[in-house]
């Protein structure tokens, strides 16, 4: 019997008794180191990826894949749950590799031109390497887009990065497997560093802190997250388990310190990365009207006739404020009096970022995009021409 087969069987198991488990109010959190790599892809198809994720009462999951394409068949699925990071990695064996390879970078800058991240990894990274030019390009690429690094680092080479660009925000994956005092250390050094809990557990036993943890999460409640680390597709069957084990030990935090670690820490720094500025509101297709700036972009970027298609959009309110309310999609071919023949559903996906699901255009010609801003003073239309090869 070959090991997939096995994994599938396995999986079956876990999921008949997750199905059986009572739905219950459960605790937001964000897990900010989810994997779904090519060799999760068959035993554990995209919907049931999700749905283990929603079991575990995620709100947000920060997921990075080998290759990317993982990542995007997620967060088709969901993209008010999923933050996409970009995993410089094509396939599994890539960590000892790619801070050499010039073709990571050359894919890492194609796709972030194509698709929406909020950071650049989990990538492999440790001391001296981090000066090799396909790492210093990683971290110009971060700035550039102004997305955060996760980097599976050890201290030195967490400080090499923040040597090239000390406005770099890092989320220190594993929390470099340093001890708390050491992790402290770099927590007062760098202010835009955050640690994640992944893969580690002598943080908390039997649902009480460590009081050496205890006094850093104190220092430092806002830079801390958790995390599963699905880094081979075993560990799926853990990402339940695992949200289960830290709500206990979070309840023994202060409310706020808790509720920091379990999900606002993480939110913010998605929040950071994901937010809509005069650039997001100026890169792809753009329009404006009374002030309201939007740009969109298609995903797949060319669209096919009778193929359905998403798109990402950006809004942007007047003067740089923060655009709050809701945006409806349409299209319509104006000299046939038609629309689509669907209804596509617009999903926020951070401040002032949308993601419409379910468009079709199902003939060739002229199209008409249609946007509705739903401000809090009235609707403002947007229309943007489109022809249909
Ligand atoms: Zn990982």
């Amino acid at each position: 019997m070959g090991t997939t087969m096995i994994r599938g069987m396995l999986w079956a198991v876990a999921a008949a008794l997750l199905a059986t488990a009572p739905a219950r109010a459960q605790s937001p959190l964000a897990d900010a180191h989810i994997h779904y790599s090519h060799d999760a892809w068959e035993m554990l198809p995209p919907a049931e990826a999700i749905k283990v994720l929603r079991q575990a009462g995620l709100k947000k999951a920060f997921v990075s894949s080998s290759s990317d394409q993982g990542t995007q068949m997620l967060h088709a699925q969901a993209p008010d749950l999923i933050v996409p990071v970009l995993r410089p990695y094509r396939r599994r064996g890539e960590t000892g590799t790619w801070f050499r390879d010039a073709s990571v970078g050359d894919m890492v800058a194609d796709l972030l031109a194509k698709n929406t991240y909020a950071g650049i990894g989990e990538f492999h990274l440790f001391g001296k390497d981090a000066e090799l030019p396909v790492p210093r390009r990683i971290v110009q690429l971060a700035a550039k887009y102004g997305i955060f690094l996760h980097a599976h680092s050890d201290a030195d080479a967490v400080e090499r990065i923040f040597a090239q660009n000390p406005e770099a925000r890092v989320l220190w994956a594993h929390s470099g497997f340093e001890p708390p005092e050491a992790v402290a250390v770099m927590l007062r050094k760098y202010k835009h560093l955050w640690s994640d809990l992944a893969f580690r557990s002598e943080h908390a036993s039997d649902g009480k802190v460590d009081p050496a943890w205890r006094k850093v999460f104190m220092e430092f409640p806002d830079r801390f997250m958790l995390g599963t680390d699905t880094y081979v597709p075993e560990r799926w069957y853990y990402v339940v388990e695992q949200a289960a084990w830290s709500r206990r030990w979070l309840a023994d935090l202060p409310r706020e310190v808790g509720e920091n670690i379990a999900y606002r820490n993480a939110e913010a720094l998605a929040n950071w990365a994901l937010k809509t500025d005069a650039s997001a509101c100026a890169s792809g297709q753009t329009m404006a009207k009374d002030g309201y700036r939007l740009s969109y972009r298609f995903e797949p970027a060319a669209i096919q006739v009778g193929q359905p298609f998403a798109m990402q959009i950006a809004v942007c309110a007047p003067d740089d404020q923060p655009f709050t309310g809701e945006v409806r999609v349409g299209a319509a071919m104006p000299a046939h009096g038609h629309g689509m023949n669907y209804k596509p559903t617009v999903q926020q996906t951070a401040e002032g970022r949308f993601h419409a699901q379910g468009l079709m255009l199902h003939m060739r010609g002229h199209w008409q995009f249609n946007f509705e801003l739903l401000t809090e003073t009235g609707i403002v239309r947007l229309g943007a021409d489109h022809r249909q090869k």
